[in-house]
């Protein structure tokens, strides 16, 4: 691994301890039974609304800095800000409006989110209040205000609100793969994407202009989202026979999400149709009935087969795919 990418993981680290917590296969499309879709309809559009507060830290290092964009105010003109407060919105109408959830706590709390942390700051997370964005060094990456990057950060607080996934080792990668599941779904549904018609990235368009890569993490192809001098190659495993024993990272949580990522990604193109339908209520689900901060990833695999058992009915062509998919990645259950 480059230096950089050393460097890189040995601040994702300092970060963490700042915080509490940051192979394709031909699959076939299929289509959904009107009686599955019934069985698991749509919510519709909830009543639900965010409460959003922006501030713009000044590219300092105190948290929240000064507030500039409240829920309802006009745009402020300052670009990170209002992407920040646009994305957001989407993240919180994505867990409202399709899973019933109020906020990232289910009971409303404001979203507070700061933009311009720190100088030249690489990298975007959710401190167990709040979500904060640097806007990079403008060489490794570019910005972090992508809306699959925001929905991953805010997908931390509501795992830490539905019960938490110690961040580290196997619940730490699943912690880390959830996030990375609901941040693709937000983009997906904000593009209003089929999930075959979906790129399956995570935090595309971030890296610098000169990174050899297209995002920071594939859920299609872990593994092959850069290959670079300086950021050296993403290290994601997509199957458990290269499962990466390491105390880096704290136990690989971003390199053994791939895993998960996969499947998931495997689920829902197996599936057809949008993604952050069932596949993401059979997700959401799941989380919601884990109870068990430490799950390993056969864990986290029972869990959302019985998941889909329960929401398309027991032994559903949904739960036998699911079961597939994860044994294509070498977690059978
Ligand atoms: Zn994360």
């Amino acid at each position: 691994m480059a230096d950089m990418a050393r460097k890189l993981l040995k601040q994702n680290e300092k970060v963490r301890e700042e915080r509490a917590e940051m192979t394709d296969i031909g699959a076939p499309h299929h289509e959904l039974s009107p009686a599955a879709l019934n069985r698991i309809a749509a919510q519709g559009e909830s009543k639900l609304k965010p409460d959003r507060q922006i501030h713009d830290g000044q590219y300092k290092a105190a948290l929240p800095g000064k507030l500039i964009r409240s829920e309802g105010d006009t745009e402020t003109g300052i670009a990170d800000a209002d992407t920040a407060y646009d994305a957001a919105g989407q993240v919180f109408s994505l867990f409202a409006d399709e899973y019933g959830r109020n906020s990232l706590d289910d009971d409303g709390m404001p979203l507070v989110a700061t933009v311009h942390h720190r100088r030249n700051y690489n990298n975007a997370f959710w401190d167990g209040k709040q979500m904060a964005y640097g806007t990079g060094d403008g060489k490794l990456f570019r910005t972090f205000l992508e809306l699959s990057v925001v929905g991953h950060e805010m997908a931390h607080g509501v795992i830490q609100y539905s019960g938490g996934l110690l961040y580290e080792n196997q619940s730490g990668a699943l912690n880390e793969s959830i996030a990375d599941v609901f941040g693709s779904l937000t983009l997906q549904r904000g593009l209003a994407l089929e999930a075959h018609e979906a790129d399956w990235l995570v935090g595309r368009g971030i890296l610098g202009p000169d990174i050899n890569g297209a995002a920071l993490r594939s859920m299609k192809a872990p593994g092959t989202a850069y290959s670079d001098d300086l950021l050296g190659q993403d290290p994601q495993p997509w199957h458990m026979d290269h499962f990466v024993v390491t105390t880096d990272d704290n136990g690989g949580v971003h390199i053994n999400s791939g895993i998960p990522n996969h499947a998931f990604y495997l689920f829902a193109t197996y599936l057809g149709g949008k993604a952050w339908e069932i596949p993401g209520r059979i997700w959401y689900h799941a989380l919601q009935s884990l109870n068990n901060p430490m799950a390993s990833f056969s864990d986290w695999a029972d869990q959302t087969i019985k998941s889909a058992n329960e929401l398309t009915g027991n032994g559903s062509s949904e739960a036998v795919m699911l079961r597939r998919a994860w044994k294509l990645v070498g977690i059978a259950i």
